[in-house]
């Protein structure tokens, strides 16, 4: 996936430069003149605790954390002893919120702890959302929601049940391109959208890495980068698909021995609109295309932190650089404190994973269209 090094606007870096040399000067950690620096509420930034720090964490998530206005990194969740010192010093972590997977349900007493984001391998997002949502604390979860729509469900019980308020990692519905694309079908700017087609592949590396075992990713590409495509179609279009059929395409590399390497599938959406998407850990893909009654819209690349080009119609379509993260996380921040919902809630993940579900039982029976 690409890398942004470049993430955030100029205007904003300065203004965090600014308080960060504030606090380092009255001799506060960074972190905790984050949390009060914008008012005397003592609440106006919502403490994140990030849960497993692995690439996104290290990579995107802890780094926009700095960026963000109406959240900061206030915990971390780690089981590997060496990450506790490493990130305690980088971003100022008190002790007392450092928390690894076995005591973490202790988080239910720590006061600075609001939202809890998990970014755990796939199969590890139902067990720590609900055990977050019974610790009485609002959660984001990375995507794939789950690996199936029981454990979705279950997990937008536990919130409900808890009421606490669940977020999916799905980015790219706060970055300006997507956002564009979104609003064709709102603004019906270029008449009846008839066709989209959306690819996202990459080839993988490490065969011993937990996207390739079934248990821990709960399926391979599909899981993984394919939800980007399902999610595109879909708010592509503004429908829901009623239909699919799916073929499955393996080289037998050793590798793909637990996953699938590469999946086709066409989506049927109302009146007979229809949708075609490959992804794969077997090649390099990673764009979204659009045909309409009165004109043509493309993203290519479309996926990644920043860098995406694309076009609607005559229009070439340059965005400054965005901070997808920083945007995802305050926005959601907002919803807590508002009491507003999400734009990207439990119930859009689940929608994601039933067509997940339907590509697999398609693939099941050799390609047979199934109703979703
Ligand atoms: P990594 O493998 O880099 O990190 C996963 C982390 O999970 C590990 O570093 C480890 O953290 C923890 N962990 C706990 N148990 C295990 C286990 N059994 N095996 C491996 N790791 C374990 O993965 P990513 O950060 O790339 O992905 C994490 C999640 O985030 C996935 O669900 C992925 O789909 C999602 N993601 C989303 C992106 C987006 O753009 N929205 C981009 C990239 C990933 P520790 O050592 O702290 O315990």
């Amino acid at each position: 996936m690409t890398s942004n090094k470049n993430l955030v606007p100029r205007r904003d870096f300065i203004k965090t430069s600014a308080l960060g040399l504030s606090a380092l000067s009255i001799g506060l950690p960074l972190n905790s003149a984050l949390a009060t620096s914008c008012g005397s509420s003592g609440k106006d930034k919502l403490g994140i605790a990030l849960v497993g720090l692995g690439n996104y964490s290290k990579g995107q998530l802890a780094p926009s954390l700095l960026e963000t206005e109406h959240c900061y990194l206030s915990a971390i969740v780690t089981g590997t002893k060496e990450k506790e010192k490493e990130w305690a010093e980088k971003y100022n972590i008190p002790k007392g919120n450092i928390y690894n997977y076995e005591n973490f349900d202790d988080i239910a007493s720590n006061k600075d702890i609001d939202i809890v984001y998990i970014v755990l391998p796939n199969s590890m997002h139902a067990e720590f959302t609900i055990r977050a949502a019974k610790a009485g604390k609002h959660v984001i979860c990375e995507k794939p929601m789950a690996v199936s729509a029981a454990e979705c469900k279950a997990m937008i019980k536990a919130c409900n049940d808890n009421n606490v308020k669940l977020s999916i990692g799905y980015r790219l519905q706060f970055d300006p391109y997507h956002k564009r694309i979104i609003n064709l079908s709102k603004e019906n700017t270029l008449g009846s959208i008839n066709y989209v087609n959306a690819d996202f592949a990459f080839t993988i590396g490490d065969p011993t890495q937990w996207r390739l075992k079934k248990d821990l990713a709960g399926g391979g590409a599909l899981m993984d980068v394919g939800v980007y495509c399902i999610q595109a179609c879909r708010y592509s279009f503004g429908q829901e698909p009623i239909a699919l059929r799916a073929q499955a395409f393996n080289s037998g590399n050793e590798k793909f021995k637990e996953v699938n390497e590469t999946i086709t599938w066409q989506m049927e959406f109302p009146d007979g609109k229809i949708s075609n998407s490959t992804t794969s850990y077997a090649m390099s893909v990673n764009s979204l295309f659009v045909s309409a009654q009165k004109g043509k819209a493309q993203l290519m690349p479309s996926y990644g932190y920043g860098g995406i080009e694309g076009f609607i119609k005559d229009e070439i379509l340059e965005f400054p650089k965005f901070n997808q993260q920083a945007a995802q996380m305050d926005t959601f921040a907002l919803n807590v404190k508002n009491n507003t919902e999400s734009i990207v809630p439990g119930e859009e993940g689940l929608k994601d994973m039933k067509v997940i579900e339907a590509i697999f039982k398609s693939l099941e029976q050799n390609g047979a269209r199934i109703l979703i």
